[in-house]
């Protein structure tokens, strides 16, 4: 029986790492909210140039875009056994209507992942992560041994397949970063309040998990409660 599951974290603490360890435990999709809107720019929709004014900002995307496309999304074939949801919900309006939608489907939570980490922690994390461009599960950041990217002809390339690296220019703006923090750590209606009215759900399991301490570390955290 498939799983479904909620993972919240700040931008930065690794929430992208463990949730594709997770996601290979259960063979189930990963879906990012933000990933998708990345596939959107990238391939040059409409809904691609509408999202990108707010996300180049650190806005959060107008729920009237956002709200469809992941509903959508979780209507997939490949949901059938659960996913992961990553990214969204992002507020508390958000995680009323994607509670009104898994009641109308008849679908429950299973799980509420949630890497804490300080705010200040997180920000120095975003400003060193490296994307792959090959794929965005390959873990490259320039302050952390364990992932750090690897030199060749006098470049960084990823250390997982030697692809090459760029940055998010959502993530090199202190502006655009303080405003996703300042939305993530909002316990009135930003991601946090999300988090706290999932966290009351009946009959879901709730792991909170240290997000400080070393990938490894994390990981081993949250396997042991899943
Ligand atoms: P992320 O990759 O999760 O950091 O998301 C990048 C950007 O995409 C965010 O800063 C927002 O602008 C937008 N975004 C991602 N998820 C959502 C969401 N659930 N609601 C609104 N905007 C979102």
């Amino acid at each position: 029986m498939g799983k479904n599951i909620l993972f919240f974290g700040p931008n930065g603490s690794g929430k992208g790492t463990q949730g594709a360890i997770v996601q290979k435990k259960f063979d189930i999709p990963h879906i990012e909210s933000g990933a998708i809107f990345r596939e959107h720019i990238g391939g040059g929709t409409e809904l691609g140039l509408k999202a990108k004014v707010y996300i180049d900002k650190g806005d959060l995307v107008p729920d009237d875009i956002t709200i469809p496309m992941m509903v959508a999304r979780l209507q997939k074939d490949d949901c059938k056994n659960g996913w992961i949801l990553d990214g969204f919900p992002r507020s508390k309006d958000q995680a009323v209507t994607l509670a009104e939608t898994l009641k109308k489907e008849g679908l429950a939570l299973d799980y509420v992942i949630e890497i804490v980490l300080d705010r200040e922690i997180a920000k120095e994390r975003i400003m060193g992560r490296r994307l792959c461009v090959n794929d965005n599960n390959h873990p490259n950041h320039i302050a952390f041994d364990a992932i750090k990217p690897v030199e060749k002809d006098g470049k960084l390339v990823c250390r997982v397949c030697g692809g090459e690296l760029k940055t998010r220019a959502d993530d090199q703006d202190e502006n655009a970063i303080s405003k996703r923090h300042g939305i993530y750590y909002d316990e009135t209606t930003g991601t946090m309040a999300a988090v706290n009215y999932f966290k009351q759900a009946d009959g879901v399991k709730v792991i909170s998990v240290d997000g400080s301490v070393s990938i490894g570390d994390v990981t081993d955290a949250i396997m042991k409660e899943l």
